[in-house]
């Protein structure tokens, strides 16, 4: 009878690691998608930064022509007046001042809506990306989830059938996660993975009456023979 239970905590140990595995499989089909959102939300955060410095170098641009205005009409008013040379040639300093500005601002504005242009064509290849892996990874996910619910499934109705002993056991065990798995058998009076020595008469229990028994030095569940 009790070499079932030593079948069914098998069971549950490689429908365990298979969903382990799905897992991560899982995890690594949706961080393929989570990446180019990031980037996708970081170039869309430049493009703001590079908006707000348009709106502000126009801003500052307007202010600029404001002030070479000023001065050439100044300048002028002065000259029809037959005004001092040296006030004169004050205002000629601020309207070069003012056009020299100008000039150093539209530059900018070149740069920036240049650098914009570039971030829109990356983002419109990146969307493009992401709608195909997205259409790629959607049906690979919602693969994986409908295979976890059957894992889940079969693993509840084991897990309700084994007796609580071999379940407090097994699942104290695989928390250990050793390597080649929790399990051991009986090799020739030993442990088969630690050589721990076992006695005739434990042999005998393990193999013969099929009690759940663990290697007291490497911790791993003896399966009887036969399991
Ligand atoms: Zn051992």
């Amino acid at each position: 009878m009790s070499v079932d239970w030593f079948f069914k905590l098998k069971e549950i140990d490689s429908l365990t690691k298979m969903k382990s595995a799905f897992l991560k499989n899982k995890s690594e089909q949706e961080d393929r998608v989570s990446k180019l959102r990031e980037r996708r939300e970081s170039s869309l955060m430049q493009i703001t930064s590079l908006q707000q410095e348009v709106f502000s170098t126009n801003h500052k641009l307007s202010e600029a022509e404001k002030k070479l205005k000023t001065a050439s009409e100044q300048k002028q008013r002065l000259m029809d007046i037959g005004g001092d040379e040296n006030k004169i040639s004050l205002f000629q300093t601020e309207i070069d001042h003012a056009e020299e500005q100008g000039l150093e601002l539209l530059t900018l504005l070149d740069s920036l809506e240049t650098q914009m242009t570039e971030i829109k064509t990356f983002l419109s290849g990146l969307e493009k990306s992401l709608q195909e892996i997205e259409s790629e990874v959607q049906p690979e996910v919602a693969k994986i989830n409908s295979e976890l619910i059957n894992i889940d499934l079969r693993l509840k109705l084991l897990i309700e059938e084994l007796p609580d002993s071999f379940r407090t056991t097994y699942l104290k065990t695989a928390a250990r996660n050793l390597a080649h798995g929790p399990f051991t058998r009986v090799d020739q009076g030993n442990c088969f993975f630690c050589r721990y020595k076992i006695s005739r008469i434990e042999e005998s229990e393990i193999d013969m009456q099929r009690n759940l028994k663990s290697c007291p030095q490497c911790y791993r569940i003896f399966l009887p023979y036969g399991a």
